[in-house]
């Protein structure tokens, strides 16, 4: 398949070369290892004058096939797919970084990134600083010699929050360092990073990618000479996908446009039904024009993405209330799944922030956070209704 065709047809036609079999759905291939035809084969393969496969801690046909998709949809040269989207940012990070580098990151990430550049890149002197994200004009102060990656997120979980792609990408150009975007919240579909000048993109493939919640996977994909490096350093430390978690992730994005269409129409009306509720404080949601990055997020995002955030009115007591009146949505960590999920981010996924950490990161003891899932609306917004009652 040569020709460039729309996201929805290469999601669904990009796949590797059929087997003697002659299947039309790509087959799994379950093995560890490869052979080879002789001394002279093996030699040559592992001097790496062959691209083929030898061992599934280096590559595996499952994984090339899911990896071949994503850096379609994101416009990306190569990639390399992680057993979950925390290997993904480590490896990435751990690859590309030395002792003594500094990291310039948003504020408001993902509650395990946070932990690992507070609690454990000190461990190796990689340091960081963050920034807020209506800090873009001055992020240059922080910026130092030994700074080497800019890291955000957008929309950032849980507070749907939205950076200024475009803006990072020009600041990371300027002082020529690498910008990396954790995609996740948007998926593919709704944002491309790398057109905004990002460098590498990454995805934690258990969220929107999966979008049923069976299996965690991650993956970076970016310029060839930077995930080059991050493969040389993966290949080694053993953090790769599992071929078959790789199967279901590739079966999974063919109908990953049909269904982040539907989670974005779905969640539009849960905001909207929200924003209208006497009991509900204030919402958040990347599409609604309350929200204060609006035109930016209209600017480099398809929808909204499928997370909606709000607080209940009356701070811990009522949010309790709220969380234990929820009959059909699930309680749950997970986002991205065709199952609603409302999350409590202050006792779950953000627990490991202090009380300050969290109020920067506009996390308070009654926010709610829900992955709006493929369900009919009228039940998802039933069940709210009926639990804020
Ligand atoms: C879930 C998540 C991760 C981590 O992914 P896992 O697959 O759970 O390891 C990283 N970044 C964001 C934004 C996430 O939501």
């Amino acid at each position: 398949m040569d020709k460039k065709h729309q996201f929805e047809t290469e999601a669904i036609r990009t796949q590797l070369e059929r087997s003697q079999y002659l299947e039309h759905s790509c087959p799994l291939y379950l093995t560890s290892s490869f052979v080879f035809d002789d001394a002279e084969d093996m030699r040559a393969s592992f001097a790496e004058e062959k691209d083929r496969d030898i061992y599934s801690r280096y590559s595996n046909p499952n994984s090339s096939e899911f990896i071949d998709k994503v850096c379609k949809m994101e416009g990306a040269e190569d990639g390399f797919a992680f057993a979950s989207g925390m290997a993904a940012v480590f490896s990435t990070f751990a690859a590309l970084l030395n002792s003594g580098d500094h990291i310039l990151s948003a504020r408001s990430v993902f509650g395990a990134t946070h932990s690992l550049l507070t609690n454990f890149f000190p461990k190796w002197n990689i340091t960081h600083s963050f920034f807020k994200i209506d800090e873009l004009d001055t992020i240059d102060e922080l910026i130092t010699p030994e700074t080497k990656v800019i890291y955000a997120e957008s929309p950032t979980n849980p507070g749907v929050d939205i950076l200024d792609l475009e803006v990072l990408g020009r600041i990371a150009k300027k002082h020529n360092l690498i910008l990396i975007i954790d995609n996740c919240f948007a998926s593919p579909y709704l944002q491309q990073p790398i057109k905004f000048g990002a460098d590498l993109v990454i995805h934690s493939g258990t969220k929107l990618m999966d979008g049923q919640g069976r299996v965690l996977a991650g993956i970076t994909v970016g310029s060839k000479e930077l995930v080059d490096k991050i493969y040389r350093f993966s290949r080694i430390t053993g953090p790769a996908l599992s071929p078959f978690n790789a199967w279901v992730l590739s079966k999974s994005l063919e109908t990953l446009a049909v269904r982040v269409d539907r989670h974005c129409e779905n969640a539009l009306k849960l905001a909207e039904f929200l924003e209208k509720h006497a009991k509900v404080n204030w919402v958040k949601y990347p599409f609604l024009k309350s929200h204060p990055k609006y035109e930016i997020a209209k600017r480099q995002m398809k929808a909204g993405g499928c997370v909606v955030a709000f607080e209940v009115k009356g701070g811990v007591e009522e949010g309790r209330k709220f969380f234990d009146s929820i009959k059909l949505l699930s309680l749950s960590a997970n986002l991205g799944d065709s199952r609603s999920i409302v999350t409590h981010p202050a006792s779950t996924t953000h627990s490991k922030l202090s009380v300050e950490e969290r109020l920067s990161v506009g996390i308070t003891d009654g926010s709610v956070r829900v992955s709006v899932g493929l369900e009919h609306i009228d039940d998802i917004i039933g069940d709210i209704e009926q639990a804020l009652e």
